[in-house]
């Protein structure tokens, strides 16, 4: 048995890994390093619920201080700068060094930047920690021209929620449609008109080409199309990069994030690495991959914690899915679309309430459902099962996603 746990970050995977050691019966000792304030917070309802003013900052926490006390894990506030592979230690900012018989990584990611003049003015955000979504709030107050650079997940959902609070809302985009890496064309279609129903506005193929200030504030954008459009809040939200300079400063293989075999251990194995910042490589994609999601930061936490617990090790292989919540509509994600060559739509698109399959080569590789959580869920354990359904069975009259999933089972 291991005799203590070092897990450096302390988000969601980080605090997973925490709790499902415990779960899995380690007794060790488990120090989880953190350098953001507070206790371990959920980042989801940042773009979401909290900054509608419906949730309280205390809400935002998976546990409170009494459960870390009661399942004896170290909480410990700083930054790590450095990790000692000899030694097996890690160095803190403050200076302190912590020494380790298993270190786990969970570093998250941090946001890609625009590399435009004037995105330094106040007034333009980003959107990743608690801190930033208090800075947003802030400003909401005397905003009304709002600028979103970016149709991902988190670029919409931050403009449906800047558009329910008043104010005039602009997104610019560099593809041709909302969410095009990551969704269906029906799907992206479908958030597109619902979102300009609620008055906000899309310029696709047009990013950012700089940004003017008045006495420090943001007062206009220009865009690449040489659009000047009013803004008093610019978001930013044209995705993220892995943090893996700890990891690559030690020395680890880094490829696109830090590499981790199936098992999840990186390229020394005293170390492992989940969340945001690892590659691994995935069965369902048939190819390395990088997730950012809160399934697989939760879901590779308790993959390592099994391994680490002393228990039979468990290749990492859980079916991705996600969610994203944009005003009216709640998008549920299962599976991976990349690939996509047939797509067929069940459900009522009118009523918002329909979900889009995805197929490759005639098999499921994908379902993204709105507003119909019983699609999703059939969709997640049908596609963990590798389903046998041709487009053309799910294109006959009547088909039900739910109903062939449950039949499929027997
Ligand atoms: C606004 C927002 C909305 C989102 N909405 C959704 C959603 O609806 N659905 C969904 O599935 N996913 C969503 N996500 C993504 C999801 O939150 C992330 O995929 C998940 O948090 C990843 O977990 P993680 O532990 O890998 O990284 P994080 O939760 O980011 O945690 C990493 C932690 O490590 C810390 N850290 C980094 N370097 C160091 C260091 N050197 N020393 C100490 N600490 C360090 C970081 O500060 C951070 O606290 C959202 C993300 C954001 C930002």
């Amino acid at each position: 048995m291991l005799s203590s746990i070092a897990i450096v970050g302390a988000g969601q995977a980080g605090f997973q890994l925490a709790a499902s050691l415990r779960q899995e019966g380690y007794h060790g000792k488990i120090v989880l390093i953190g350098d953001e304030a507070g206790l371990p917070y959920q980042r989801p309802p940042l773009s979401k619920a909290y900054l509608l003013g419906k949730l309280d900052a205390s809400a935002l926490s998976f546990r409170s201080q009494k459960f870390f006390e009661e399942h004896d894990i170290t909480l410990v506030q700083g930054r790590v700068v450095a990790i000692d592979r000899t030694n097996r230690s890690v160095a803190l900012a403050s200076g302190t060094h912590l020494p380790y018989d298993h270190l786990v990584l969970a570093l998250g990611a941090h946001n890609r930047e625009l590399p435009v003049p004037g995105a330094d003015l106040e007034g333009v955000f980003g959107l990743r920690t608690l801190a930033d979504a208090d800075r947003v709030m802030q400003r909401f107050a005397s905003a009304h021209h709002v600028i979103v650079c970016g149709a991902g997940f988190i670029g919409l959902e931050f403009a449906a929620v800047a558009s329910a609070q008043g104010c005039s809302v602009h997104v610019l985009e560099l593809e041709g449609r909302p969410m095009a890496r990551a969704v269906s064309a029906e799907t992206s279609a479908r958030f597109r008109a619902e979102h300009e129903a609620r008055g906000v506005r899309f310029d696709f193929g047009q990013g950012l080409s700089h940004i003017e200030g008045v006495d420090g504030r943001v007062a206009h954008v220009v865009t690449t199309g040489g659009l000047r459009l009013p803004a008093d809040l610019v978001m930013v939200g044209v995705g993220v990069l892995p943090n893996a300079y700890l990891a690559a400063e030690a020395g680890l293989e880094i490829e696109n994030g830090i590499k981790v075999d199936g098992d999840l251990l990186t390229s020394d194995p005293s170390i492992s690495a989940i969340g945001d910042c690892a590659s691994f490589p995935s069965r369902h994609a048939g190819r390395r991959l990088r997730l950012e999601s809160v399934q697989n930061a939760a879901d590779q936490a308790r993959c390592v914690a099994v391994r680490l617990a002393g228990k039979p090790p468990q290749a990492y292989g859980a079916m991705p899915w996600f969610w994203s919540d944009q005003g009216a509509l709640r998008l549920q994600i299962a599976g991976l679309s990349h690939g996509t060559d047939a797509t067929v739509i069940v459900g009522n698109q009118a009523a918002n309430q329909f979900s889009v399959l995805c197929f490759k080569d005639e098999q499921l590789i994908a379902v993204e459902s709105v507003n119909s959580a019983g699609d999703h869920m059939a969709a997640r354990k049908l596609l963990a099962r590798r389903p046998t359904l041709a487009p053309r069975e799910a294109a006959a009259q009547g088909f039900d996603l739910r109903a062939f999933e449950a039949m499929s089972r027997t």
